[in-house]
This record gives structure tokens, sequence and C-alpha cells, in this order.
């Protein structure tokens, strides 16, 4: 090793390999799974900080002043994608004009202080402020994605403690006179506290990051064999594993489930071929999913038969997503198939017990909605007395 290499730069040189390892990581991911989209933030993200420093150890451009405007460029755009990354990852982002304001008044600072009253002080405030602050940000807007999984959690702490890193360390700049002409910014204790912080902080983030990315894709891996192809809800075996997660967790009560049968399906069949019946089962595949919430669970768990396993949700508001679900597959239209087929479905409701297990729920269910099919097909039936078309029609039979 040459004898003119200082451990000062050996520590710079440091924080571009991390980041290129970690920016090439992510980007491998993305290339395995293609749909895990905010993986190419993050692959940027790190590609960007790797950049930055590697302009400022580099010096290119060699002009002290456009050096610093490049690579505060870079390290600016790199906190930008992070929370991007993180953010898109939770389904969630940052407008656009946020970011360009952000960037805006950021490089604004930094070519006003270093071109027309260059001051090193304040530019390592900007840098350092606003990269603490866009974290902070960024895990406020995270926090309620968690989702109760641990790796979001530890990506949340990871981002509260990063970011608020960036604020407490900016105040060490005054423990040592900043340099001037004669001592390179480069050996003060800021600067090497700095490098030795971020290449601890960001290894640390970028290691939870890619865990995070793993068990994404472990997760779809998952949710493919448990999905039903054609109708791209759960498989029964699915649906009944996460109507006991529900049913044994008090805070998704009171819970109530509806089960749907598609009325007349054998003869839809029989008169127009499978493939037809298989665009029907789709169709209330889609009319389902588009009717429920995140937390809401829906499986195809017979031929044509589907079930709605909804938290916190009463008889009322369950009979309201069942009306709306029937009179959505009542008015779709299969022009491919035939013009004038109208599909129906009937349903049945059944509000959950406590201590009762999620078979004699369903069973309920189950017995409504064959009431529903003998009352005459194409309605809704639930227990509760107060919505329209109640029990009484059962007692009807
Ligand atoms: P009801 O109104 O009483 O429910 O009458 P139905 O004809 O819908 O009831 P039945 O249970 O007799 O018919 C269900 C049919 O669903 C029988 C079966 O051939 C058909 N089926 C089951 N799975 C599939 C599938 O994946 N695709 C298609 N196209 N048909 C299916
Ligand atoms: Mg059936
Ligand atoms: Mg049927």
């Amino acid at each position: 090793m040459p004898a003119h290499i200082t451990p000062n730069q050996l520590v710079q040189l440091i924080i571009p390999g991390i980041t290129t390892v970690f920016s090439l990581g992510f980007a491998c991911a993305w290339v395995y799974d293609k749909r895990l989209r905010y993986l190419r933030f993050l692959a940027a993200s790190f590609g960007a900080f790797a950049l930055g420093s590697a302009v400022q150890i580099c010096h290119l451009p060699d002009e002290w002043k456009l050096n610093a405007l490049v690579s505060a460029t870079f390290y600016v755009l790199s906190i930008q994608l992070l929370a991007e990354g993180v953010l898109r990852r939770a389904g969630l982002h940052f407008r656009l004009a946020t970011h360009a304001t952000t960037f805006t008044l950021v490089l604004g600072g930094m070519y006003y202080f270093s071109f027309v009253a260059s001051n090193l002080l304040v530019r390592i405030y900007i840098l350092n402020l606003s990269a603490g602050l866009l974290m902070l940000f960024t895990a406020a807007r995270f926090r309620n994605r968690c989702n109760g999984r641990t790796i979001n959690h530890v990506l949340l702490w990871v981002l509260l403690i990063f970011g608020a890193s960036f604020l407490v360390r900016t105040p060490l700049t005054v423990i040592q006179p900043l340099p001037h002409k004669t001592v390179p910014f480069a050996q003060t204790i800021f600067w090497v506290l700095l490098q030795i912080s971020l290449a601890l902080m960001g290894s640390v983030l970028g290691l939870v990051l890619l865990a995070a990315a793993m068990s994404d894709v472990v997760d779809r891996l998952v949710l493919e064999r448990d999905l039903d192809s054609l109708t791209e809800t759960l498989n029964r075996r699915a649906f009944e594993r996460l109507a006991s997660r529900s049913i044994a967790d008090k805070k998704s009560y009171p819970l109530a489930l509806i089960a749907f049968d598609i009325d007349n399906f054998k003869s839809i069949n029989d008169r127009y071929g499978h493939a037809a019946g298989d665009a029907v089962l789709r169709q209330f595949g889609a009319i389902l999913r588009a009717a429920v919430r995140e937390k809401d669970v829906v499986g195809r768990i017979g031929g044509e038969e589907f079930v709605l396993l909804l938290p916190a949700t009463d008889g009322k508001f369950a009979y309201r997503i069942a009306e709306r679900s029937r009179i959505a597959l009542e008015s779709s239209r299969f022009d491919e198939i035939d013009a004038t087929l109208r599909v129906t479905t009937s349903a049945g409701i059944a509000a959950y017990r406590p201590g009762e297990g999620g078979a004699p729920l369903l069973a309920r269910a189950d017995h409504l909605l064959y009431a529903a099919k003998r009352a005459g097909r194409n309605q809704v039936l639930t227990e509760s007395l107060d919505t329209t078309r109640g029990v009484s029609e059962l007692d009807i039979r």
C-alpha cells in the first residue's frame, strides 16, 4: 500500500464502495422481481450517494465551489430517492412539487453560500439539516404503514435514528474551528466523524432495506402460492388461514363474513361454454376485490362460491358491501359472450359470535345464502334484523 494514502483517505474510500455494493444489490433484486418497482429508487439513491462522495474525493470538478455544488446535487438526490423508495414500498409517495421545492431550496442555498457569500459552516448546516429533516419526514409518513411487520418497525427506527443523527452531528462542527485555507476540510473531526457514522449508518440502513426487499420477495412468492390465478382472490386454504388469524385478533371485532354464490352458474357454462363461465368468475372476482378495504380478505372457496371476511365491520356495513357487489354483478355486461347475458349472485351474511370457530361462522353465512337462493336468488340475507331484507324472509320458507 503506497505510504501516501492517509487513513482519512481510506475512510473516505469506504463510503462510495459500500454504497455502490448496495446500489448493485437493489438493482439485482429489482431484476429478480420487476414488480417491486421501489427497488429502482433505492438502487438510484445509493448510486447517487456513491457518485456524490466519489466526486468529492476525486475533486471532480477540481474547482471547489463547483465541486461542492455537484456533490451536493448528488447527495440531495440520493436522500430524495431514498425517501421515495421507502414510501413507494409502503404505497405512498411525496408530491413532485415537494421534491422540486426541497431540491431548489437546498441547491439554491448551496449555490448562494458557495458563489455569493462563501460560508462552509452554513453549507454544512444546509446539507445536513435538510438530509436529516427529509429522513424524519419520511419516517413520519411511513410510521402508519408498518402493518405489524418487524422488518418495517426496524426500518422505521433506523430512519429515525439516521435522520436524528444528522441533526445531532452537525453542531459538532463547532467543536473544532473550521478549516481555513491552510487546513483541509477532510482533516477536521467533523469530516472524519461524518464519514465514519455515515458509513456505519448507511450500511445498517442498506442492510435493513435489503432485508425488507427480500421479505417482500418472499411475501410475493407466498401470495402467488395462495392466490387463485383465475380470479386473483385467495384460494380456500389461504382464506382459512387468514380468517383464523382475524378471528384470533380481538382488534378485528366486530367481524362479519359474507358468503356469495353466483346464481344458475351451471347454465352459463352449459349455454356459453366453460371459458365464458371463467370470464364471469374473473369479473366477479374483480368486483369483490374492488369492493373491499386493504384489511378485508377475499377468497374463492369453491367453483363459483366467494367469501369476504370483513374485520371491524358490523352487519349493516357488511350488508351495504354485499348489496353493492350484488348490484355490480347484476349491472355487468358481457358483450364478448352475449350482450343480453345477465348474471346475478345471492349472498348470506353472518356476524362473528365470540368464542365461535371459523367453520360455524361460514356455516351460518352459507345457511342464509341458501335461504336467499330459495327465496328467489339475486338477494342478500343477513342475520341482523335492522336491515331491510332480514331474517323475516328466512321465516317465510
Ligand atoms: P345456484 O343458483 O343454485 O347456485 O345454481 P348453480 O348452477 O350456480 O349451482 P351449481 O353449484 O350446481 O353450479 C356450479 C357450477 O360451477 C358447476 C361447475 O361446473 C361450475 N364450475 C366450478 N368451477 C368452475 C370454474 O373454475 N370455471 C367454470 N367455468 N365453471 C366452474
Ligand atoms: Mg355453488
Ligand atoms: Mg351457484
